[in-house]
């Protein structure tokens, strides 16, 4: 099978893509346990959420008997039981990312906040999961695991308490209120810890049984922050508090509680030590969370994918039928038939939309596959740390810098890197950047796009009937894009791993690669991106060697107008990136797939426009992004009256070869053989030294060609997709 364009003509796309198209693209055709996980979750979504969504249930932020229903439905559906192994009640062997991605993507097509509701139990759990001792995690994960059959139990749920009332946790989540004291400590007998915590927004809150709470000490006798398992039952005050009057996710609960509790030091989670007299936490609060997070972001950004992915077939019908009944068509007319889809622009900004919503799809289901791939490699270090007595701290930073110039070295010489330390550096130094991007553009970004779908509805967009209910989707994905951290949080991590020797090199070679895809299969896109990608990585070179008029270094921590837009810019590359290889996958494996075979040309050729669309639009903010950068630190040249006018003059110039070819010819010769520039004395930009830049930028604009063609492409495939008669939710 070919992906060029001219060998698929007279090919389109015939239907949505189906469960057997996402399950290769996404690598889960020969995991039956996921499929099945798929399924159950979709059949609770399109159901009981649907229906309650339907019904008003996200009018009020109380939580209510039937929303509370809902758990039961997860519970009924082996939602709940996705996040523990097989030995304490789940189905699922391994790591688990993946398969938690999958199931957030289902519940969030139809209602994010029913995910939600699912996730943050996992959220809770997963402070003990990461570091929790063997103890805390046979405790904790069978209280949540559903009872078997026979067994007369209550499921135990739980929350994750980190964010506190201002001025406390918010963004920063060093400034800790939350206090822990040591309240009793007996000669021989484990401490007894008085813990107090007040939590803003904390999700689960109206029913969770256990809280996960972050603290810091209050007291000479333990040492550093840390976070400890609360328990409705301990001693003292269990106030679940207020609901939060929010605007979003109503099918989750978010309450203020407050706690006042007297609980064992056994419930540090991860445990302690004691020397001269002082508790010490084996983990602060910080490298707990720092664990929990880089795994759950990701299934947070796999969330808004898949509300851009439920937009697509509400927005088809809609149009199609935007002027049927009546008597202003009849059928077999273009109106009748087309409808709104006869206007060019509403099918391009479809496109585009369909177009962000697979790349971002296809970047968070790679980084949380990622995270699957990282984990036993994780603890493998681990154990090789502990038997080598590798303490924590500095110590295990030399270490990894060992590991880290090994791996620097396999990927220069080009050998393979099978020893597992150095596969787990290099997959770490990945996940540090996938995590983040995925996090970041795919509700950042994902949130704006659900915008443009609303708008395609028109009034209906903003109303509680939208079919698809993408309103109410379009304002959830505003808390995607805020919880576990806002985009700055993820802004200013990228900005930190983005530049890690190890991830340059690996996108060094990214660049190869794309150029060789690019020269396979041209309509993909993949040549304007490799080239995109040349230019980031140039401007990143620059920039963390620059500096402004004053002197001052550009690429600094604290300088966010240069490195945020730059990290967003990679995570553009990275989505696109991403979704050239899903491409390829289908390519691959569609052909052995009975069901995918027949229809794979049109398929292909659609899902390669589509494609070609995402990589012009990433080089389009790649391009902009890094000339704001280079060129907007540089002071404005102080002109004479004759060097603005001469200036000026030449952009005359230019403009009048447009209208009248060959007049000003020298003038549009914009980029010498010898890679000079001729509008050096242009009006504003200075480009002496910057040839290379204008070169690569000039090239970029150039390697967008075809890109419109595509979107053409596209645009008429969505025009003949078959869609079915009606929506199949609410049922
Ligand atoms: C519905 C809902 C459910 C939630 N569930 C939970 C939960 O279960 N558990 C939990 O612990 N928390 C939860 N949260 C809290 C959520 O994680 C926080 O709201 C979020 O992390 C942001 O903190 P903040 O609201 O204090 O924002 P702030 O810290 O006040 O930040 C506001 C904005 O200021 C800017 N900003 C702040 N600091 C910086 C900086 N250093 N650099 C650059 N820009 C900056 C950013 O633009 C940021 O978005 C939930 C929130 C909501 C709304």
């Amino acid at each position: 099978m070919s992906l060029g364009v001219e060998d698929l003509q007279s090919e389109t796309l015939r239907t949505l893509p189906g469960d057997d198209v996402r399950q290769i693209l996404w690598r889960f055709t020969d995991r039956y346990d996921l499929q099945m996980m798929v399924q159950s979750s979709r059949g609770v979504a399109r159901g009981p959420v649907a229906r309650l969504v339907a019904g008003g249930a996200r009018n009020t932020h109380e939580w209510t008997a039937e929303k509370s229903g809902l758990l039961k439905a997860f519970d009924d559906a082996g939602i709940t039981a996705v996040f523990l192994d097989p030995q304490q009640g789940g189905v699922i062997e391994g790591p688990k990312n993946f398969a938690l991605a999958l199931v957030a993507f289902e519940l969030a097509w139809v209602d994010a906040g029913a995910a939600t509701s699912s996730l943050a139990n996992c959220l809770a759990l997963a402070p003990i999961h990461e570091r929790g001792t063997p103890e805390q995690r046979d405790t904790y994960f069978n209280r949540c695991a559903p009872p078997a059959a026979g067994e007369a139990r209550e499921i135990w749920r739980g929350a994750f308490a980190l964010t506190e009332p201002i001025p406390y946790v918010g963004v920063e989540t060093g400034l800790l209120g939350g206090k822990v004291r040591v309240a009793e400590w007996e000669e021989g007998k484990e401490p007894i810890l008085q813990v107090d915590k007040r939590g803003r927004f904390i999700t689960n809150m109206a029913f969770a049984r256990f809280v996960t709470a972050a603290v810091d000490s209050d007291d000479p006798r333990l040492k550093g922050s840390c976070m400890v398992i609360l328990e409705e039952g301990d001693p003292g005050t269990f106030d679940r508090g207020n609901p939060a009057r929010k605007l979003v996710h109503q099918l989750s609960s978010t309450r203020d509680p407050a706690f006042s509790l007297r609980v064992p030091a056994s419930r540090i989670i991860g445990g302690y030590t004691v020397k001269d007299g002082v508790i010490i936490p084996c983990y602060s609060h910080g490298e707990i969370i720092e664990a929990v997070f880089r795994r759950t972001r990701v299934t947070v950004g796999v969330m808004t994918s898949a509300k851009l992915l439920s937009a697509i077939e509400p927005v088809i019908r809609y149009h199609r039928g935007r002027f049927r009944g009546g008597e202003i068509a009849t059928p077999g007319t273009p109106r009748y038939d087309l409808g709104l889809q006869m206007k060019e622009d509403v099918l391009h900004r479809l496109v585009d939309i369909w177009a962000t919503g697979e790349a971002s799809a296809s970047l968070g289901f790679a980084a949380a596959r990622l995270f699957d791939e990282v984990d036993p490699l994780e603890h493998q270090k681990e154990e090789v740390f502990a038997r080598e007595k590798v303490g924590r701290g500095t110590a295990a930073f030399k270490a990894m810098r060992r590991h880290q110039k090994e791996a620097l070295d396999c990927l220069q010489s080009g050998t393979n890197c099978d020893d597992p330390m150095v596969k787990f550096v290099l997959l770490d130094s990945l996940a540090n950047v996938l995590c983040p991007a995925c996090k970041l553009w795919n509700t950042g970004h994902g949130a704006n796009m659900m915008r443009e779908a609303v708008s395609l509805m028109g009034g209906y967009g903003i109303t509680e009937d939208c079919p698809g209910f993408l309103g109410y989707k379009w304002m959830d994905a505003q808390l995607e894009a805020t919880y576990e951290g806002p985009e700055a949080v993820q802004r200013r991590q990228l900005s930190v791993t983005m530049t890690n020797e190890l991830f340059l090199a690996q996108f060094h070679r990214w660049i190869a690669e794309m150029r060789e895809i690019g020269s396979r299969r041209p309509s993909t896109g993949a040549c304007t991106l490799a080239t995109a990608m040349h230019l980031w990585l140039w401007t990143l070179n620059y920039l963390q060697k620059a500096t402004d008029p004053d002197g001052s270094k550009l690429y600094h921590s604290s300088r966010h107008g240069v490195t945020f837009p730059l990290a967003d810019a990679l995570c553009w590359l990275l989505a696109a990136r991403y979704f050239i290889l899903d491409i390829l996958e289908l390519e691959e494996k569609g052909a052995a797939s009975p069901v995918v075979a027949e229809a794979l040309p049109g398929l292909l050729r659609f899902y390669s426009d589509l494609c070609h669309v995402q990589c012009a639009r990433a080089a389009g903010e790649v391009g902009r992004v890094a000339a704001e950068l280079v060129f907007g630190y540089q002071a404005h040249p102080e002109w004479d009256g004759e060097g603005f006018q001469a200036a000026y003059k030449e952009e005359e110039l230019l403009a009048l070869e447009s209208i009248m070819p060959g007049l000003a010819s020298t003038a549009t010769d914009v980029i010498a053989a010898d890679g000079s520039h001729p509008a050096k004395a242009g009006p504003c930009a200075r480009f002496d030294g910057y040839e290379q830049f204008v070169r690569l930028r000039a090239r970029l604009d150039g390697c967008l060609t075809g890109a419109q063609l595509a979107k053409d492409r596209a645009a008429e495939a969505i025009t003949k997709v078959m869609i079915p008669e009606a929506l199949d939710y609410p049922a």
